[in-house]
């Protein structure tokens, strides 16, 4: 039901028309080509679909193999220099940005994919780290580490992402820690790459003239442009530093004012997101278009389980949000094809849906292994289009931050709707993560991961707290790249001075009206938006590791290049 929803959603949007509003950076290849000559024997080269997670990228065919074992994936990969061809990790596909292959790139393309998920997906847990190949997925890699006592003090929501996938965009749940709470050995509130202790990647070896695998530790002083590389390496696997996990709990509200948890820093009595980052540190707002009490998610710890609060063993525990009734996902699909007037009212029937859900399930409390309330996202979930920053600030500033965010974007909402446009027409959803001190690995030696968001700012060492706004819509939604270029265009002059803005790399950033990953002003800006000096850096890390260029495409190189 909800394939054919989102091919309906496609079929309206129109696919040629969303390609239009996406990067071309690459000519389209009109004709099949043969395939790629001379490619590794014994490992098979096929031609497989490509679709990113909003459906606007999109290839019918592009060549694709699985290697089984990291000495096929060396072999790939030295074949690929030879032959002039590129390669592209891929993993689950879930992600909006074109860092795997760019519109246009298709069977025809002297690219090849390296599908991780069918071979590489090893997990094993030895005292507080973990080593796991880069195909697992988190939902696997949390599993086996519940079944050790062991965890993350948060995660990405949906587990359906590979752990390449995740470690090349610094991916990241929501925690900072609540007041008094310490840190617990072997956690980080900043990203799953802060975590790494050591990982093997493919680089180049100039002793032997031929690609090879590398370990590298984290103190060695490449890691830190590995730690997150935005697909411009090639990662096999990579040992994490764990913490104990211990039992959180997860409740929801849906009757607290936007007014009140959105309110200015200091209004008396008022329940802010600060206030609950106060008292619990992990949360996530999830606001629906058009209507005034958002879903407040707040994880807290409770070795036991609370009074009143349900037991639960396994993740993904709201049904509703995951798999939207038929008649709400045909309303969304209607606002895409003309029928805007309506986001009002759809707005407000998510909102009731998740009302009525989370009493119908008994979900608004739940308690159990980390595990089972830190994912949450399946992949049955509405294939919407997201934008994505990454807010840096002071922890005193977080509430202003939100505060300033969510007041602009509802002054754009509403200045669109006088002139009869809604161009959002999906949530807006915020978390707050801490930073990526690196201290917190436990490695000597060690240094924060150059390209993340949550690397800090020697030059703003008060700037402790990263708060992360993603404004959603359906893809092909009309006038929506516009809003999101206004957006960003504030977002990146308000917070300037006391706050400072990085893209969160996997989403939408880089809008003009004709799409996203395209502002020219936006990526030349990007090297000043990290410590001087530190983003050059890293692309000659990177470089030196991949000196043919074999794992790159049009966007990376775009970012990345000297
Ligand atoms: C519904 C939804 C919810 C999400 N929620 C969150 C969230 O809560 N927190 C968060 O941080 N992110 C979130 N994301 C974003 C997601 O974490 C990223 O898009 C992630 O990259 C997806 O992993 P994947 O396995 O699908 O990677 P892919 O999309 O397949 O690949 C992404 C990039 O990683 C590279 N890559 C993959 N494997 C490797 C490898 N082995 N070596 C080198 N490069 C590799 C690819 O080349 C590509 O550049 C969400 C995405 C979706 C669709």
């Amino acid at each position: 039901m909800v394939q054919s929803t989102r091919r309906q959603l496609f079929q309206l949007a129109g696919l040629t028309a969303l390609g239009s509003q996406v990067l071309r950076l690459t000519p389209a290849h009109a004709a099949a080509g043969p395939p790629p000559p001379s490619f590794p024997p014994g490992i098979e080269v096929y031609r497989q679909a490509y679709e990113n997670w909003a459906g606007d990228v999109v290839a019918e065919a592009v060549w694709t193999c699985a290697p089984r074992t990291p000495a096929e994936v060396v072999a790939v990969a030295d074949w690929a220099r030879t032959a002039g061809y590129r390669l592209r990790a891929r993993g689950m596909l879930h992600g909006w940005s074109p860092l795997t292959i760019t519109p246009g790139e298709d069977d025809a393309s002297a690219v090849v994919l390296v599908d991780t998920t069918q071979h590489l997906t090893a997990v094993s847990v030895a005292g507080d780290t973990v080593t796991v190949q880069a195909g697992a997925t988190m939902d696997r890699l949390l599993v086996v580490l519940e079944q050790h006592g062991r965890a993350f003090l948060h995660a990405p929501a949906p587990g359906d992402i590979t752990v390449g996938g995740a470690l090349a965009i610094d991916a990241h749940g929501t925690a900072v820690p609540a007041v008094g709470e310490a840190r617990p050995a072997g956690a980080t509130c900043g990203t799953l790459s802060n975590l790494v202790v050591s990982m093997t990647v493919v680089a180049w070896d100039a002793a032997e003239g031929r690609y090879a695998l590398k370990t590298v530790q984290r103190a060695a002083p490449e890691a830190k442009a590995l730690l997150v590389h935005l697909g411009r390496a090639l990662v096999v696997d990579v040992t994490l530093r764990t913490t104990a996990d211990v039992p959180l709990r997860c409740q929801s509200w849906v009757d607290i004012p936007a007014a009140e948890l959105f309110a200015a820093p200091g209004t008396a009595g008022a329940r802010t997101v600060a206030s609950f980052l106060d008292s619990a540190g992990r949360m996530e707002v999830i606001w629906f278009p058009f209507t005034d009490t958002p879903w407040l998610k707040v994880w807290s710890v409770f070795p036991t389980r609370p009074f009143g609060s349900r037991a639960v063993t396994e993740p993904y525990n709201y049904p509703f949000s995951d798999n939207v009734p038929e008649e709400l996902s045909d309303l969304g699909a209607s606002l895409v094809s003309g029928n805007g007037a309506a986001t009002p009212a759809f707005g407000r029937s998510m909102l009731e849906g998740v009302r009525l859900g989370l009493l119908a399930t008994q979900s608004a409390d739940l308690w159990g292994p980390s595990r089972c309330t830190l994912l949450y996202v399946r992949p049955t979930t509405m294939r919407i289009h997201a934008d994505g920053y990454a807010v840096m600030c002071r922890r005193a500033d977080v509430q202003q931050v939100i505060h300033d965010l969510c007041g602009k974007h509802a002054e754009l909402v509403a200045a669109a709707e006088e002139r009869g446009e809604y161009p959002m027409n999906m949530p807006v959803e915020i978390r707050v993560t801490g930073l990526d001190d690196a201290a917190h690995v436990g490695v000597p030696g060690a240094e924060p991961p150059t390209l993340s968001a949550c690397a800090p700012r020697p030059d703003h060492p008060e700037w402790d707290s990263v708060v992360w706004f993603d404004a959603l819509t359906f893809p092909g939604t009309p006038g929506a790249m516009a809003f999101l270029a206004e957006l960003e265009r504030w977002v990146l002059d308000h917070f300037s001075g006391w706050a400072g803005v990085r893209p969160e790399w996997s989403k939408g950033w880089g809008y003009t009206a004709a799409g996203a990953w395209r502002d020219d002003t936006f990526l030349d800006g990007l090297p000043a938006r990290f410590p001087t000096g530190s983003y050059e850096s890293a692309v000659a890390s990177l470089d030196d590791l991949d000196p043919h260029r074999v794992f790159t495409n049009a966007l990376v190189d775009r970012l990345l290049q000297a």
